[in-house]
């Protein structure tokens, strides 16, 4: 191991030195080489500053499509079909946008998909539970998280209450300055000495993912016996404060969130650290690459699509995998050019899957194929595939398109990057690509990479969310 390292620092210093290369050689460039001049170091500021706000806003997939859907709405999009820009939602967790090009729908979309949701805590149906003198509330992950990673730090409670007169109170709660904030408790060190000998699986179990939510009895006469003290007390409060009761949970979707602001990360300010940004950085990008698009550059008829649940799958109404976003098409289709059979237009269309993949982690470089694996700062990746093992499960980019595509960065002066997700037998992953691909489609994964996906706190570069940025408007603007 200790040769090899020095062999990459030699190898490394070399190359510094002015190592002399093929003309015929090919070296990933650093963005921040591309983005020299102060003026778009400074755009780049501007733009993550703007990043950063929305991450802090935006913490579940119903917050993030409302949002979204603001944001469209201000640039003029209506729920009208046959406008020029449409813009329609399903259960306020999924978007598709149709924004009208100058040539014929025949021709195919620029679609861009990115997904809203993220892994996080979900209150169960019964979630109130009195233990020690503690009420919390009972959890049921969602998605891949490392469950370690959610004990003793600051939680917030987001989501909607939904009761029986179809009356929705929305839950907003550990986020204000001085508003209480929640946390799961993890077991002190020095009792903690199974810890070692245990699997990760064994030491951390999904049952003991219990939020605490007050440790406070109700306060009774000494003749009045109630059962559980603190549960009823946090019962009685909740009553008063939001007006909900306890048959309310059951149709409730609460999420147990990490609490607080996004923010830059490192004292030259080069990262992003926030929940979420798996995989909210490309829907934000992707987002403002449609209403900032050069309007000159209108050939293109371009589709946003926000899709929901593919941390589990893509599965549900809202999921790529749902009939949803085909039907929104067949309205636009029908609405604009009926005489044109939809399966010629998706046959036609050009697709983007904007989602994250694994950047080089400098503590697990082991984890990762360095020749092929993305790197923080090196501009948006292009993932050919995706899948695990001998490529199972995923769709793959064919070369006709990704030439295409990597003519478009270069002739953009977009930093971009050619990767994997990691080495081949570490594991892997899939994204919504799969999903296009099999409407027949052509589509690649494109997104920045990050690290500490799926964390409460994700990083990324400020130069490849401007990237990001800059490739999905190409890619629209054509
Ligand atoms: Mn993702
Ligand atoms: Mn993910």
């Amino acid at each position: 191991m200790a040769d090899e390292k020095h062999a990459e620092e030699k190898q490394a210093a070399e190359k510094q030195a002015g190592d002399v290369q093929s003309k015929a050689a090919y070296t990933p460039k650093i963005a921040w080489s591309v983005y020299k001049d102060q003026e778009t170091r400074d755009k780049v500021r501007s733009f993550c500053d703007d990043y950063i706000a929305f991450l802090s806003a935006c913490k579940t997939e119903r917050e993030t499509v409302a949002k979204s859907l603001e944001v469209l709405q201000g640039q003029g999009y209506s729920n009208d079909p046959a406008s020029d820009r449409y813009v329609t939602t399903l259960n306020g967790k999924c978007l598709f946008a149709f924004k009208k090009g100058k040539a014929p729908l025949k021709n195919g979309v620029r679609l861009i998909i990115a997904h809203t949701d993220c892994p996080r805590l979900d209150f169960r149906p019964h979630p109130f539970v009195e233990q020690a003198g503690y009420a919390q509330a009972k959890t049921h992950y969602y998605g891949g998280l490392l469950k370690y990673q959610w004990l003793a730090r600051p939680l917030a409670l987001h989501g909607v209450i939904v009761k029986e007169t179809g009356e929705t109170v929305p839950i907003c709660l550990g986020e204000k300055k001085g508003e209480p904030v929640f946390t799961i408790e993890d077991l002190l060190p020095h009792l903690a000495k199974k810890l070692p000998t245990q699997t990760v699986r064994e030491a951390f179990e999904a049952e003991k993912l219990n939020v605490i939510l007050g440790a406070k009895p109700l306060d009774t006469d000494e003749e009045t016996k109630v059962s559980e003290p603190v549960k009823t007390a946090i019962l009685d409060l909740l009553l008063e404060t939001c007006n909900v009761r306890e048959e309310d949970f059951i149709s409730a979707e609460i999420q147990v969130v990490p609490a607080g602001e996004a923010s830059y990360v490192g004292l030259d300010s080069s990262l992003v650290g926030s929940y979420g940004q798996d995989d909210r950085i490309c829907v934000y990008t992707a987002l403002r690459a449609l209403t900032d698009m050069n309007p000159e550059l209108d050939n293109e008829n371009c589709v946003l699509i926000l899709s929901d649940r593919e941390e589990i799958g893509s599965e549900g109404s809202t999921g790529a995998s749902s009939r949803f976003f085909e039907y929104c098409l067949a309205d636009v289709v029908q609405a604009h050019e009926p005489e044109t059979a939809l399966r010629h237009v998706i046959l036609a269309s050009y697709a983007l899957s904007a989602d994250v993949t694994a950047g080089l982690d400098p503590d697990f470089q082991d984890a990762h194929e360095k020749n092929n694996c993305g790197r923080l700062g090196y501009g948006v990746c292009f993932e050919k595939y995706t899948g695990s093992g001998g490529k199972y499960g995923a769709s793959e980019a064919h070369a006709e398109f990704f030439a295409m595509l990597r003519g478009l960065m270069n002739r953009r002066g977009i930093p971009w990057q050619a990767t994997e997700l990691g080495k081949v037998d570490c594991g892997g992953g899939g994204t919504v690509a799969l999903f296009l691909a099999a409407w027949g489609m052509n589509v690649i994964d494109c997104g920045p990479a990050l690290l500490c996906m799926h964390s409460p706190f994700e990083l990324s570069s400020v130069v490849d969310i401007y990237a990001a940025w800059q490739a999905y408007m190409a890619f629209y603007e054509g």
